[in-house]
């Protein structure tokens, strides 16, 4: 077991939680609190009622004041660092449906900069430390529902195989559109595509989109500094990242992951296509906590073969990669079992 202030831990998972402000509703109907942060010892207390409560230590914690920037530093930046320097990465965020995962993890913030989520920061962080103009970022947008993965920049594309190459390991969408980034906007333009995507789809398909996984792929190739322009020219026809002829020092990839709302669906009363959805989505999460338990405990064997989620995260956590999970928790006492839950969640994965 690694202790916390070990920040050189590739392979476990390093755990956050971040706490949501209380809403409007909240407010005003005066809900009592459930949950207590000491950041100095990094630790949470959720109290069960006023005489029996649970202490938790994580990496870090975070109140409901804590700003996108200090999350995206703390949590995701680290990772983003690991990818420059030619490893995997993941990033995701876990909890009850309305806590704050899609705010964390992928707000575009046109307005307002300060409200940019890990998505966005994590690309402005990857652009500024290019090294060269040689340098390579490309991104792939999903969306991971009923073990079917469709393409969020390319709705037409459905069911998109996942493939692992026998002898590297590495994990590859065959026919998932990969799109070269130029500069921020480009990158919020498609952030901006692939979240009216995944409205449209679900309401198509009348569900809801915290039923749904969210996944941003961003490859990083990072070539030889020093190459001739001429060199380049070869890179930017077609999005083929493979077959051109620049020699790359590294070539990785980072994974953000916004996961599908943790609540327990209530199963009585529902049937047929619906029961089926209730069965696949528990699958991907209760896959995704096996890893995360499998790693945590230094498990030789991971058992990444169970779900979509987890066979498509499979080269990207564990070993050499680095992966940082978000958990996120309202506030309020009715809440109280679900956010005990997502904190066992989080306590399984350290
Ligand atoms: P989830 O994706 O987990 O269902 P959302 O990210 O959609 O939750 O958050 C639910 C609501 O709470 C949204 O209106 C969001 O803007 C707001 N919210 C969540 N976290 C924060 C935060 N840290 N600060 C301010 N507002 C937040
Ligand atoms: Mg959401």
């Amino acid at each position: 077991r690694v202790s916390a202030e070990d920040d050189n831990d590739s392979g476990r998972v390093r755990v956050a939680v971040r706490l949501r402000p209380k809403n409007a509703e909240e407010l005003d109907l005066d809900l009592t609190g459930c949950v207590e942060l000491q950041t100095e010892f990094k630790r949470l207390k959720l109290k069960k009622n006023n005489w029996s409560s649970e202490s938790y230590k994580f990496d870090e914690v975070f109140t409901e004041s804590a700003s996108q920037k200090r999350i995206y530093e703390a949590v995701a930046k680290p990772v983003v660092e690991s990818v420059l320097d030619g490893y995997n990465g993941t990033v995701m965020a876990y909890g009850q449906t309305g806590t704050g995962k899609t705010y964390t993890i992928s707000r575009i913030g046109k307005d307002d900069p300060s409200e940019r989520g890990i998505m966005v920061r994590a690309l402005e962080d990857i652009f500024a430390k290019r090294s060269s103009s040689f340098d390579i970022v490309a991104i792939s947008y999903l969306q991971l529902y009923l073990e079917s993965i469709q393409d969020l920049l390319a709705p037409e594309k459905t069911n998109i195989p996942i493939v692992e190459d026998p002898r590297t390991g590495e994990v590859s969408l065959p026919g998932a559109a990969v799109v070269q980034i130029k500069d921020l906007d480009q990158f919020m333009g498609l952030l901006q595509i692939g979240e009216a995507n995944r409205h449209a789809s679900n309401t198509k398909l009348n569900t809801e989109s915290s039923r749904s996984h969210a996944v941003l792929v961003v490859h990083v190739h990072r070539s030889l500094e020093g190459k001739k322009e001429t060199d380049v020219s070869s890179l930017t026809n077609g999005n083929d990242l493979t077959s051109h002829h620049v020699p790359y020092i590294s070539k990785s990839k980072l994974l953000i992951v916004d996961l599908a709302g943790s609540e327990r669906i209530d199963k009585s009363g529902i049937e047929g296509h619906m029961l089926e959805e209730t069965k696949f989505i528990n699958l991907s999460l209760t896959s995704l906590g096996k890893c995360i338990n499998a790693l945590a405990e230094n498990s030789s064997y991971i058992p990444t073969r169970d779900s979509k989620l987890t066979r498509l995260l499979r080269d990207s956590f564990g070993g050499t990669a680095r992966t940082s999970l978000i958990i996120t928790i309202g506030p309020s006492a009715p809440y109280y079992s679900e956010t005990a839950s997502t904190i066992l969640f989080g306590q399984r994965a350290m």
